[in-house]
């Protein structure tokens, strides 16, 4: 035993909690659980507990994972920085692509061919090192997105700071999300909340909660 049903039960109940607090059905929302530096016998466990979405932030990581585990059906959520030179791999195992932040990253997404589901992410903080596209940037990079083949926005993914509280940096990407709704109507979904803030991004209106060491224990090594 390794505790993992028990805790995935724990984070389901509280999500659940969270959702009924802000007058939200549970069902409404999707839990990524994110996978990152776990070994493939770990996911396979959460196969069998009835996860279907996971998160990965490191493109050779989540390819090799994806090709390993085909057959598990899983729907596979890139979450992490993605270079450009990059996308098109990552796009042909990744159904969901998080962090659409730069001009060379929607170009290399382009295609006439296949839709892949993305969020734009948006950067919560003055450091652009964090990744993420500035709040003030945001509508023209959704115009750019909007217009471009080959990507659906479901709407917009971000990181709370680490260095204020998690809720008040949730309800400026509330606001963001109505501000993208009035150039793309149907980009309402939000991807925002981790282990320690999930709670927060709900009561915020998330839809989609990336969520790693509440449910999967600590990483083996530093990431
Ligand atoms: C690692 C990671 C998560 C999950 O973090 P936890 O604190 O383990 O829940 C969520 N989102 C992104 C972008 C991540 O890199």
């Amino acid at each position: 035993m390794n505790g993992l049903s028990e805790r995935f039960d724990a984070v389901r109940a509280s999500i659940a909690d969270a959702a009924r607090e802000a007058g939200r059905a549970p069902d409404d929302l999707t839990t990524v659980v994110v996978t990152k530096f776990q070994p493939e016998s770990l996911i396979r466990e959460l196969a069998a507990l009835g996860v279907t979405d996971v998160g990965e932030n490191r493109h050779q990581e989540a390819q090799a994972k994806a090709r390993a585990l085909a057959d598990l059906g899983l729907t596979w959520h890139f979450v992490g920085q993605l270079q450009s030179k990059k996308a098109r791999q990552a796009r042909a195992y990744a159904s969901v692509i998080h962090s659409i932040d730069r001009d060379s990253l929607v170009d290399a997404l382009r295609s006439e061919e296949a839709t892949v589901d993305g969020f734009i992410q948006v950067n919560l903080t003055d450091d652009p090192g964090r990744g993420g596209v500035a709040a003030d940037a945001l509508l023209p990079f959704a115009e750019r997105v909007l217009a471009t083949p080959g990507i659906r926005l479901l709407g917009l993914m971000a990181v709370a700071p680490l260095d204020e509280p998690a809720r008040p940096a949730f309800a400026r990407v509330r606001l963001l999300s109505e501000r993208l709704q009035g150039v793309a109507p149907e980009a309402v979904a939000m991807s925002m909340g981790m282990s320690h803030d999930y709670r927060d991004a709900i009561l915020e209106g998330a839809t989609h909660l990336r969520i790693g060491t509440a449910i999967t224990g600590k990483r083996p090594t530093g990431g």
